[in-house]
């Protein structure tokens, strides 16, 4: 071999070890952080998995193989080898009160007792550790929950003798799961005034028995009679002491939520207060969570801030404020969600409006001239009714605005002709999966099996008619903790193991898509979240069992092992 093919061929080798570099190995700018090795769910239809990603500052910059995404490994980058564990977009709550769940973990937590007795005993414990005089408050307890039925009881509802006996010296308010009723001691009802003369007041009934003694509990309104000592009690705090716990219990939120693999929740209803606190939170990156919160207080307060509280993308993204909540009725339980027709378990009622129409109108045309969404609550089909007309004539009015993506928070029981229009207005429904099989055991009871059947969350016949789901827990009305809501969504299926009519159910992906693409959208949020692709927000979920393919009674044991937001590891369970 000549000199010169010797160095002609040496050179091609060089040529094909350059180019093979180039396709394959050569080093990429070190990423921060890159995840290996595991299943990758995406969520975007190009490539619905992978094995690895990277991620520089907040974002993600590369997705694909292991191989692929070896060469943004450098000496500064943090590796994560996931072991072959399923990785997916953080969890988005598409509806949760917020600071309502830090608060729920400041005092007692009563979802877990199983009848009165465990709750006295807990109360008195509690009631051991404070000072005399000092609130001892609790919540979440359920009376159909419960293993037993207290005794004596009325509809259910224990009677104070036993709880006042073992709490002399402090007042004791204990909110239902649902905040539409509580139970309270006599320390509470002697603050409050509450005598056997006291009359119901307006929209609210103290629970009495047979002789007209209050037994101790308060449903709607009449739950104001012992809470408003309590109130007092707190407004005698300095704003700061307020603050600070408010503080605190936005702290315990954010922990909890991390702790579940939630990266996003939608607040449903917050005061301009707690979003100065968001806000200056979110700009100290002290966050955590990124909160989409809806507005919640009056017209004329709303007409005069508007422009101030228009907030997007502050602190990194961590808080945004576009929206206004409105609750139009109550709650199915306690007979406050607004109905067609009476209740089948109470003939003599069709719920409550809680917002007059008018007023929701004013709001409406509010928020269309200022650019905001609105986000409005209605469980009952009257209620649904009401706000698909609202929303309607809206849009009919400003045919010049586009893209509003209004929301109608839970859209629980629906008229069979309603159903459909919520596709075609292009409105949001912002279920939760949870709620269904939680309360189902009671449903058919209030509504009877043919409302149940046809209108009762029917997440599939919404979806079916082109409309965007959300999904969410309503925490603390339920726990925070997607996976059971997940789970509720593609098999509902109850606690005794039967399904409430499962022809509703989405399929795993659908589900997966409410809790995240859908929220991110129902939050003009989708170029930010709700996937995993180059150029968005590295918000990641890591857990133990594939929940898109494990047998369907594994999904309920699947953990959370890593919640990452914007790139930064803040939980981690090994
Ligand atoms: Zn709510």
């Amino acid at each position: 071999m000549s000199h010169q093919r010797l160095a002609r061929l040496s050179f091609s080798i060089l040529t094909v070890l350059v180019i093979g570099g180039l396709s394959g190995c050569v080093k990429k700018q070190p990423a921060d952080l890159v995840l290996t090795n595991g299943k990758i769910i995406t969520l975007e239809d190009i490539a619905p998995t992978a094995e690895a990603l990277a991620v520089t500052g907040d974002r993600i910059i590369a997705v694909g193989t292991a191989k692929k995404i070896k060469p943004y490994i450098g000496s500064s980058t943090r590796v994560i080898d996931l072991q072959g564990q399923t990785a997916i977009p953080g969890f988005i709550d598409s509806h949760a009160h917020f600071t309502g769940v830090g608060e729920a973990r400041m005092i007692l937590d009563l979802t877990r007792a199983r009848n009165w007795d465990e709750i006295v005993t807990l109360v008195a414990e509690a009631a051991s550790k404070a000072k005399p005089g000092e609130w001892v408050r609790g919540r979440g307890w359920h009376q159909e929950k419960w293993d037993k039925r207290p005794e004596p009881s009325v509809d259910g509802l224990p009677f104070h003798d036993a709880l006042s006996s073992v709490t002399p010296d402090n007042p004791v308010l204990l909110e239902h799961a649902s905040g539409h009723s509580c139970l309270a001691n006599a320390k509470a009802m002697e603050l409050g005034g509450v005598t056997k003369m006291t009359p119901d007041p307006a929209g609210g009934e103290i629970v009495r028995d047979g002789r007209g003694n209050p037994i101790g509990a308060f449903r709607e309104t009449a739950q104001g009679l012992v809470g408003r000592p309590l109130y007092g009690s707190e407004l005698k705090k300095t704003e700061a002491e307020r603050a600070d716990q408010e503080r605190k219990a936005i702290e315990l939120a954010v922990q909890e939520c991390l702790s579940k693999g939630v990266t996003s929740v939608h607040d449903a209803g917050a005061s301009f207060g707690t979003i100065n606190l968001y806000r200056a939170l979110a700009e100290q990156g002290k966050l955590g969570v990124r909160i989409y919160a809806m507005i919640s207080e009056e017209n004329s307060g709303l007409q005069q801030r508007f422009a101030q509280y228009r907030i997007i993308g502050a602190g990194q993204n961590h808080l945004t404020v576009r929206a206004v909540k409105r609750l139009l009725d109550g709650a199915l339980g306690a007979h406050g969600a607004w109905l067609l027709e009476p209740y089948a378990d109470l003939p003599t009622s069709t719920g409550l409006n809680t917002t007059p129409i008018e007023d929701l109108k004013e709001t409406a045309r509010l928020a269309l001239e200022n650019d905001f969404q609105l986000c409005t609550h209605a469980i009952g089909d009257r209620a649904n009714r009401e706000v698909l007309n609202i929303y309607e004539q809206a849009f009919a009015d400003h045919p010049e605005k586009k893209d509003l993506r209004w929301r109608v928070e839970h859209a629980q029981h629906l008229a069979p002709s309603d159903i459909p229009r919520f596709g075609r207005l292009g409105v949001i429904a912002a279920m939760q999966g949870v709620h269904c099989t939680s309360d189902g055991p009671w449903v058919v009871k209030k509504l009877g099996e043919k409302r149940a059947k046809e209108g009762a969350y029917v997440w599939r016949s919404i979806m079916d008619g082109g409309a965007v789901i959300g999904n969410g827990t309503d925490a603390p009305v339920e726990d925070i903790d997607p996976i059971p809501s997940f789970y509720a969504t593609v098999t509902r299926k109850m606690k005794d193991g039967t399904a409430f009519f499962p022809e509703q159910r989405l399929s795993r992906e659908e589900a997966l898509r409410t809790y995240t693409l859908n929220g991110a959208y129902a939050a003009f949020q989708e170029n930010l979240l709700g996937s995993l692709k180059p150029g968005k927000l590295a918000d990641i979920t890591v857990l133990s069992k594939d929940i898109m393919t494990v047998a369907e009674e594994e999904i309920p044991k699947t953990q959370v092992r890593l919640t990452i937001v914007g790139g930064q590891v803040l939980f981690q369970k090994n």
